[in-house]
């Protein structure tokens, strides 16, 4: 229950931030590719659980590194994909992420889920985006939810300057789709770049480190010091401050 109000919660305050045009973008390096990867990865298993298969569609070609904000961008995939699991009782869930290029510097990112689950009445095509509309009356009581995450989708699609839209047809499964532009960098893979060497330089095995943790909230100690001797940590200590840690 915690879970679901917090969720409510925090959707509650994102939509009235973007209405009040205060939802501020970031702009710091993407990496397409990871972004849905890291998607997948963490929707795979409530997928698994319900006995829905999650397919992933790479491209051949890699997606350049681009500009924009990462979390929004991940946040618009989460729920679209999430939802696509979520209205499917069997079959599959299809992602299929796409580019093309605008100019030298900029493309048009493209993604597709398709989905094999309920459908959507085509008289509601419109309004499932519109704040806290369910298709039916009776999908708060079947799946759970508010019927805000396609208007904060939405929203944040447009917010990134692109579009959003569905075909879907009831009984056979939906396709949402959305499309964003973005300016292409270099700045991602260089600092990726640079963070696996180091990685390189100094990997250690968990039972030869040795960990000194600067934590004062007593149920953030309790929680580091039962994930260190899940990780096999040799040696590891909490400092209730800085200072002390010095
Ligand atoms: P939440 O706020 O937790 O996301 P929700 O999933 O009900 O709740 P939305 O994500 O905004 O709300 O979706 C609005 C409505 O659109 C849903 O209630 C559902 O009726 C319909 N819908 C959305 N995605 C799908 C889908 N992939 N298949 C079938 N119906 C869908
Ligand atoms: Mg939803």
């Amino acid at each position: 229950s915690s879970t679901n109000l917090l969720k409510i919660v925090n959707d509650i305050l994102d939509l009235s931030k973007i209405e009040a045009g205060e939802m501020l973008l970031e702009r710091i390096g993407i990496d397409l590719n990871y972004a849905l990867d890291s998607v997948v990865l963490t929707l795979g298993h409530i997928a698994k659980e319900k006995h829905i298969k999650l397919i992933h569609h790479k491209p051949d070609e890699k997606f350049p590194f681009v500009l924009g904000d990462p979390t929004r961008f991940v946040r618009v995939l989460t729920n679209l994909v999430g939802n696509a699991i979520k209205y499917t009782h069997d079959g599959q869930v299809d992602v299929r992420p796409s580019y093309r290029k605008l100019d030298d510097t900029h493309i048009e990112y493209r993604c597709e889920v398709t989905d094999t689950g309920i459908g959507i009445p085509k008289e509601k095509h419109l309004s499932v985006f519109e704040n806290f509309t369910q298709a039916d009356s009776s999908t708060t009581r079947k799946y759970g939810g508010t019927g805000l995450g396609l208007a904060i989708t939405k929203q944040l699609v447009e917010l990134m300057g692109g579009t959003i839209g569905l075909t879907s047809e009831m009984g056979m499964g939906s396709t949402f789709w959305f499309t964003m532009p973005f300016e292409i960098t270099d700045k991602v893979s260089e600092e990726k770049y640079r963070r696996r060497r180091k990685m390189h330089a100094g990997t250690i095995f968990p039972e030869h480190a040795r960990i000194l943790a600067a934590e004062d909230h007593p149920m953030n100690q309790i929680l580091m010091k039962k994930l260190m001797s899940r990780f096999g940590i040799g040696s590891f200590e909490i400092a209730d401050n800085g200072v002390i840690a010095q």
